[in-house]
């Protein structure tokens, strides 16, 4: 569960993201964060994620409250995330399985266990017969989807994403939100910001939305 209870943001420059915050996702469901570019999405996901902290009131994650975590403690609340934001890049050096890899690396995965849960990934990604292309060749929709099978590969209880939608054509739009109902479906919790009302129509789940810093609905 994710709870927000009278959370404002200030960042050092004194600029108020959020103010007076408050809402709860229960566990397993999947929510949509809307709002304007510049309403305060990004800045939302980011405390969820502990990377970075709130002026006042408290973000709880899993019974944890977050901003309060010390450092050390952060690597284990992460482990609970698959995050995919903006400024997390792909390695165009390596290729789409070893970027999907390398998280799993890092955690010290041993190797066999490690292919298979690559691949399942990719599959769930429909990437599977792209695992030794270079990401370079991959179409925008397709690197999307190489992000969220790195974000996925470690089987996370919460999927976070940042616009994971724009810059794409709502076709390939479309096939990114399937993608994320489907891990919701398997009992993911997901929350995904998209300032693109058009992706919001005709779908059942929930819809937050931000107005300079504000949640109006
Ligand atoms: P969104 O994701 O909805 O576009 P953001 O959370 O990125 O909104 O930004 C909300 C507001 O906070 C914007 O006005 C942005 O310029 C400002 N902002 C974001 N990060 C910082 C920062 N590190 N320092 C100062 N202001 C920031
Ligand atoms: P989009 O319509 O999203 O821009 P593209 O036309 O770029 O998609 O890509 C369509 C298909 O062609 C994709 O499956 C992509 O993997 C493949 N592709 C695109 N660029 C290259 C390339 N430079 N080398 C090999 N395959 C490519």
């Amino acid at each position: 569960m994710i709870s927000f209870s009278e959370v404002s943001k200030r960042y050092p420059n004194g600029f108020e993201a959020l103010r007076n915050v408050s809402f709860t996702v229960e566990t397993g469901e999947m929510a949509l964060i809307n709002g304007h570019s510049g309403a305060g999405k990004t800045t939302l996901l980011r405390l969820i994620a502990a990377i970075e902290r709130s002026t006042t009131g408290s973000v709880i994650v899993n019974g944890q409250d977050v901003g309060r975590l010390n450092d050390a403690a952060v690597p284990f609340l992460r482990r609970n995330f698959g995050l995919v934001f903006q400024d997390q890049k792909l390695l165009f050096d390596r290729s789409v399985f070893e970027n999907v890899l390398l998280p799993l690396q890092i955690s010290g995965f041993e190797s066999k266990a490690a292919v298979r849960r690559v691949r399942a990934a990719l599959d769930k990604v429909g990437l599977l017969n792209k695992e030794k292309a270079r990401p370079i060749t991959l179409s925008g929709g397709e690197q999307q989807r190489l992000c969220i099978a790195r974000a996925i590969v470690s089987r996370p209880s919460i999927l976070i994403a940042d616009e994971p939608t724009s810059n794409l054509d709502m076709e390939y739009a479309k096939d990114i939100m399937a993608i994320f109902k489907s891990f919701h479906q398997v009992g993911v919790t997901v929350l995904i910001s998209t300032h693109d009302v058009e992706l919001l129509g005709g779908t059942p789940q929930r819809i937050l939305t931000l107005s300079h810093g504000e949640l109006t609905g």
